[in-house]
């Protein structure tokens, strides 16, 4: 009898709003934006000391100018896929950056870049490693995604394929910049690692979450100073570097590579959220808090710490919360939603929301 008055109330309540009535049928996912994006240039040991204004202040345009441009593809209605690669095209296309132009040199004192995109729609994936003619392998990565049978392609095979299909090439000076011989200089003279040379990592990502509802989320790099052997890192490696599932999360990685691939970081964030969100089955969506989403983000990179790596990374969720999670002093970052939050950042602590951060610096 009661469900009876029950039904009969939210009948006639339904009636009244119909606006309403549709919203009250939709399970309850918590999404709190209309559309989010999050960016990142790589992270290090980013201290204030290092910067002088003048480079802060490129960094802060660089990235701003990156993530207008993913903003602007979401709020017109444009799709996460989009709005990824057009974000990610300006920060390779930006010398500051260790991705396209302005990629570290290898051993050899050559180019060798990677890249990779997921559309958490159908997770659909496209990646290509060591490629060292192509001006935006973001573009290279999306054209497998969607002009191939394959998910990965390497080397001489993927510069076949970019040329098959018409991507656009560079010269090798294209690529080259004076910091970069520099620093493979010195890691030889000082046998040192890439990681004292450089002090950060350069890879840039992006992550988003469309108005549809739909996430993916596009990393690239030139990897790390001094490479050999052909070593490729976690950027274009789907589940280390880069992730997107609808079901729960977009993921984007900086870092030392290796750590991140036997970490698999990018899929076991997305995973453990999905767990959160779904339990055991698919029939039950309990919404994820935006703590427990910065949580599972930072225990994930406390297991990259835990085994000697450094990095972050970037996310957003299926509720369109984007974070950020490092392990280091710093992180080139920003993010920005349909709310009207819009912010870039460099340092530890900038924001309030870094305060989750990993606490190890
Ligand atoms: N993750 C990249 C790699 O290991 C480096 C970076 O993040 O800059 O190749």
């Amino acid at each position: 009898m009661k469900r009876m008055v029950f039904a009969a109330a939210l009948a006639a309540f339904c009636l009244a709003n119909p606006l309403k009535a549709q919203e009250a049928a939709l399970p309850d996912t918590g999404r709190q934006a209309n559309w989010s994006i999050a960016i990142h240039g790589g992270a290090g040991t980013i201290v204030r000391d290092r910067l002088t204004e003048e480079r802060r202040v490129q960094y802060e345009q660089a990235l701003q100018i990156a993530l207008d441009a993913g903003s602007e593809v979401l709020s017109q209605g444009g799709s996460a896929v989009e709005a990824v690669k057009a974000a990610v095209v300006l920060l390779e296309d930006n010398p500051l950056f260790n991705a396209g132009r302005g990629s570290v040199y290898t051993w050899d004192a050559t180019i060798e870049m990677d890249a990779s995109i997921m559309d958490g729609r159908d997770r659909s994936a496209g990646a290509v490693a060591s490629v060292d003619t192509i001006r935006n392998p973001i573009l290279l990565a999306d054209e497998v995604r969607t002009q191939s049978e394959h998910v990965f392609l390497a080397g001489d095979g993927a510069e076949q394929f970019a040329q098959a299909r018409g991507i656009e090439t560079a010269p090798a000076d294209y690529f080259e910049t004076e910091g970069r011989r520099e620093s493979l200089e010195r890691l030889k003279a000082e046998k040192t690692s890439s990681i004292e040379v450089d002090y950060k990592f350069g890879t840039v990502g992006a992550v988003a979450l469309d108005q549809n509802g739909d996430l993916a989320a596009a990393t690239s790099t030139g990897g790390m100073t001094g490479k050999r052997w052909g070593r490729v890192g976690d950027s274009p490696v789907i589940g280390a570097g880069t992730y997107a599932d609808n079901r729960s999360c977009a993921v984007s990685a900086t870092g030392w590579g290796e750590y991140f691939i036997r970490v698999g970081v990018a899929h076991e964030i997305c995973t453990r959220i999905r767990l959160q969100r779904y339990g055991a089955g698919n029939d039950t969506v309990t919404s994820v808090s935006v703590d427990q989403a910065q949580a599972i983000a930072d225990d994930v990179m406390a297991e990259v710490k835990n085994l000697g790596g450094d990095g972050g990374t970037i996310l957003v969720t299926s509720n369109g919360d984007a974070l950020y999670s490092f392990n280091t002093a710093g992180m080139y970052r920003g993010r920005a939603n349909s709310d009207g939050m819009n912010e870039v950042a460099i340092f530890g602590g900038e924001r309030q929301a870094d305060e989750s951060n990993t606490p190890d610096h």
